[in-house]
């Protein structure tokens, strides 16, 4: 990377489509959400300066 923002870097997958949450944030190698924590904790995600619309 030396300049300007390519669209996309090689064309990987790190993020699908969250089956809980429904969020394209489920981590392809990690098996967690990063919005919703599935896969990382029992219970929803939550965060303050998150919240849902
Ligand atoms: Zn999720």
């Amino acid at each position: 990377m030396s300049k300007g923002t390519p669209s996309s870097a090689g064309g990987k997958i790190v993020h699908f489509r969250c089956r809980r949450c429904g969020r394209h944030s489920f981590h392809r190698q990690r098996r967690v959400c990063s919005s919703c924590g599935f896969g990382r904790t029992a219970h929803l995600r939550r965060y303050d300066w998150a919240k849902l619309r």
